[in-house]
C-alpha cells in the first residue's frame, strides 16, 4: 500500500508520512512519556501506534489536531541523518524509545542493514525511511483529520505489547476531506447492520451459528416481496417453479467437477448407514455421505434428467429460490453481506447452442427490468472469459479451447443484441464456462458483484443431460445458470444501504401506520387499518399512550412511508392527514383516495406515492 501511494502520488505520499511525525510530536506534547511503535502512510491517510502515558478517546482529537495545526506553523525543517549500525544504535539508546530499539535492533542485526535514517523536524526526532516534505509549511492544515483510535498489538503479534493506533485521514486539499467525511458519514448511518437492528429487519445469534442470519418478520417482508417480484418476472417469462432439499449425496459433486476443488468452501460432509437389502436377501449395512447443497445446479440438473427430454421442450427454465451453504471464512462474515447460509435467486435455463443468444439476452432484459423497478442505475456489466494461457489451466477450465471460444462469441452475440456495455475480464470464468457478472456500487462506495449470468457447455454431458433432436439423435443440452438478485442476504444487504432503511412503500415491512391524535379516535384508526389490511396493504395502528409527536418521531425512527394521522375532523369527514416519510407537507384527503392511491403505487412497485 505504502509503496503503491509512492508511485502513484509522490506529493501525497511525502505529506501523509510528515504528517506522521506531526502527528507524534503533539501526541507526545499532549500524553509526554508516551512512547513509539510505528506510524505508516495508508490507503486514505496514516496511522501512528503509541504506548500513551494516559488513554487518549475522542474527546481529545480536537485538542491533537489544533496541536498538530500549531506545530505545522513553526516552520519546522525536516533533516535527515544517516548513521552507521553503532552510532544508530547509540542514537536509538538517547532516544529512549524500546520499540524503536527493538526494530533498529532488527533491521542491523538480522537485515544487515549497514545504517540507519533519522529525520528530525522542530524537537522530534523519528527512525524513518522518510521521504518528507522540506518544511511543514508545505503541509496543508485543514486536510486532515484523527478519525478514530482503536487497540493494535505491537509489530501485529497478539503475544506483544497492546498499543493504541490513531488513525488520521490525510489529503491535500480540504475538499477532499470533506468529501471522505461525508462518504464516512453516510456509510455510518446506512450500514445495513446498523439499520438492520433499528428497524429490526434480521439478527444473527452465536447460538445458531455464525453466518446464519435469523430473518425476523420486518426482513421477511422485505424477503418476501422480492421473491414475488422475481417469480412474477419469472413466470411471464416461461420459466418453471421447483423446490429441491438442502442436502445431496457426496458423491453427485464428484460427477459434476464441483469436488475436489471446491470442497473448501463446503461444511464438512455427514455419514450416516443405510441398511440395504442384498440380491440374497441378506440385510447389510452401507455407508452414505451427503454434504449441505453449495448450489443449486445439480438437483435442478437431475430433474432435467427425470425423463426423456425432446428438442421440442427446449428451452427448459427451472427456478427456484434455493437455500445453499458455504463455509466461508469466520472473519470475512459480515451481516448479511457476507454469509454461510444464503438463499440464492437461482435458475437453469437449458436449451440448444441456437437458442443461447435469444435466452441470454431475454435473461440480460429481466436485469434490466428488476433494476429499473429497484430504482438502481449505478451497476456496470462484465464478460468473465477463460484464460487459455494460464498455466494452471487444466485444473481451473474444462479443458476443450474451442468450446471456450465458441460459447465466448454467443455471449458476445447476445450482449450486443442487448446494447449493454460491458468490459472483458480474462480468467474468471467459472470452470464450465463464461459468464457475465454484474457490478454494482453502493451509496458507499463499495463494489459488489450482485448477480450472474452464466453459459454452461460441460456439466451437462457429465450428468448425461440429453435431449432427443428432430433427427432423432441425443445432444447435451446448453445450460444458463442465472441469479438477477443473486442471493437475498446480499441483495437486502445492498438495498437497505441503497434505500438508507426508508424502502418505498411496495417493499417496506410496514407500510401505512395510522396514528390517532387522542384515545378518542382509536376505533376510527382501528376501521382504517381493517380495511386497508383487507386490500392487502401492510397497516397498524399505534395505540400507545405516549405523546402524539412522540408517536410521530417511532414512526419516522422505522422508517415507515405512510404515517396517516387521523383526529375529530378526519373521523368525521371519513378523511386522513397523510405524513410520508422524509417530505415536509403533510396533506389531508379523503380516505377512499389514499387507500387507491396506496393499492395503485403497491400494485405497480412505484418508488413513490403518485
Ligand atoms: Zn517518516
Ligand atoms: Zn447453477
Amino acid at each position: 500500500m505504502d509503496d503503491a501511494t509512492l508511485e502513484q502520488d509522490p506529493e501525497l505520499y511525502r505529506i501523509r508520512h510528515s504528517l506522521a511525525h506531526v502527528l507524534a510530536q503533539a501526541v507526545l506534547k499532549v500524553r509526554p512519556g508516551s512512547t513509539l511503535g510505528f506510524g505508516p502512510p495508508i490507503e486514505d491517510g496514516f496511522y501512528y501506534d503509541f504506548v500513551l502515558s494516559k488513554p487518549i478517546s475522542e474527546e481529545d482529537f480536537t485538542e491533537i489536531e489544533k496541536t498538530m495545526r500549531h506545530i505545522i506553523k513553526q516552520n519546522q525543517e525536516f533533516s535527515r541523518e544517516d548513521l552507521p549500525g553503532p552510532d544508530a544504535l547509540a542514537r536509538i539508546e538517547e532516544m529512549g524509545e524500546p520499540y524503536k530499539r527493538e526494530y533498529a535492533r532488527d533491521l542491523i542485526d538480522k537485515r544487515g542493514l549497514p545504517s540507519l535514517s533519522f529525520y528530525r523536524n522542530g524537537p522530534f526526532l523519528d527512525m524513518c525511511e522518510g521521504p518528507h516534505v522540506q518544511n511543514t509549511r508545505e503541509l496543508p492544515q485543514h486536510a486532515f483529520k484523527v478519525r478514530s483510535v482503536a487497540g493494535a498489538y505491537w509489530r501485529g503479534d497478539s503475544k506483544n505489547q497492546m498499543m493504541t493506533r490513531l488513525y488520521v485521514w490525510a489529503f491535500k486539499t480540504k475538499e477532499e476531506l470533506d468529501a471522505k467525511v461525508k462518504a464516512h458519514e453516510l456509510a455510518l448511518a446506512r450500514d445495513h447492520k446498523k439499520l438492520g437492528k433499528q428497524l429490526e429487519l434480521f439478527i444473527v445469534d452465536d447460538d445458531i451459528g455464525k453466518g446464519l442470519p435469523l430473518w425476523l418478520p420486518n426482513g421477511f417482508v422485505v424477503r418476501k416481496e422480492l421473491e414475488k417480484l422475481m417469480e412474477e418476472l419469472e413466470f411471464q417469462a416461461g420459466y418453471d417453479r421447483v423446490a429441491t432439499p438442502h442436502l445431496a449425496k457426496v458423491d453427485l459433486y464428484y460427477r459434476t467437477g464441483h469436488l475436489p476443488y471446491y470442497a473448501a468452501h463446503m461444511y464438512p460432509f455427514m455419514e450416516i448407514l443405510e441398511r440395504r437389502e442384498t440380491d440374497s436377501g441378506e440385510v447389510t449395512e452401507v455407508k452414505e455421505r451427503y454434504a449441505l447443497k453449495p448450489m443449486n445446479c445439480p438437483h435442478h440438473h437431475l430433474i432435467f434428467r427425470s425423463r426423456k427430454r425432446s428438442y421440442r421442450e427446449l428451452p427448459l427454465r427451472l427456478a427456484e429460490y434455493g437455500q445453499v451453504y458455504r463455509l466461508e471464512d469466520s472473519g470475512a462474515l459480515s451481516g448479511l453481506l457476507r454469509v454461510r447460509g444464503m438463499c440464492m435467486n437461482d435458475a437453469h435455463i437449458y436449451c440448444t447452442e441456437e437458442q443461447i443468444r435469444q435466452e441470454f439476452v431475454a435473461v440480460m432484459e429481466m436485469h434490466r427490468e428488476v433494476y429499473r423497478i429497484l430504482g438502481l442505475s449505478d451497476y456496470s456489466m462484465r464478460l468473465s472469459t477463460w484464460d487459455p494461457d494460464d498455466p494452471k489451466g487444466k485444473e481451473k477450465y474444462v479443458d476443450n479451447p474451442a468450446a471456450w471460444e465458441r460459447s465466448q462469441e454467443r455471449i458476445r452475440e447476445a450482449m450486443r443484441d442487448t446494447g449493454m456495455p460491458y468490459s472483458e475480464v480474462k480468467g474468471e470464468a467459472a470452470f464450465y464456462g463464461p459468464k457475465i457478472d454484474v457490478q454494482f456500487r453502493s451509496v458507499t462506495g463499495r463494489e459488489e458483484t450482485a448477480s450472474t449470468n452464466q453459459l454452461d457447455f460441460a456439466v451437462p454431458a457429465r450428468l448425461d443431460l440429453v435431449y432427443t433432436t428432430p433427427e432423432n439423435t441425443e445432444k447435451n443440452p446448453f445450460v444458463i445458470h442465472r441469479a438477477p438478485l443473486g442471493t437475498h442476504e446480499r441483495f437486502v444487504a445492498f438495498l437497505i444501504e441503497h434505500f438508507g432503511g426508508a424502502f418505498p412503500t411496495w417493499l417496506a415491512p410496514i407500510q401505512v401506520r395510522v396514528v390517532p391524535v387522542a384515545e378518542a379516535h382509536a376505533p376510527y384508526a382501528e376501521k382504517l387499518v381493517a380495511a386497508l389490511r383487507k386490500g392487502f396493504v401492510r397497516a397498524e395502528a399505534d395505540l400507545s399512550h405516549e405523546t402524539l409527536n412522540k408517536r410521530i418521531r417511532n414512526a419516522a425512527t422505522l422508517k415507515i412511508p405512510n404515517v396517516l394521522v387521523v383526529g375529530e375532523r378526519e373521523a368525521a369527514d371519513e378523511a386522513v392527514t397523510l405524513r410520508r416519510y422524509g417530505v415536509q407537507e403533510q396533506s389531508t384527503m379523503p380516505f377512499a383516495e389514499l387507500r387507491a392511491r396506496l393499492e395503485r403505487a403497491i400494485a405497480t412497485r412505484a418508488p413513490t406515492l403518485d
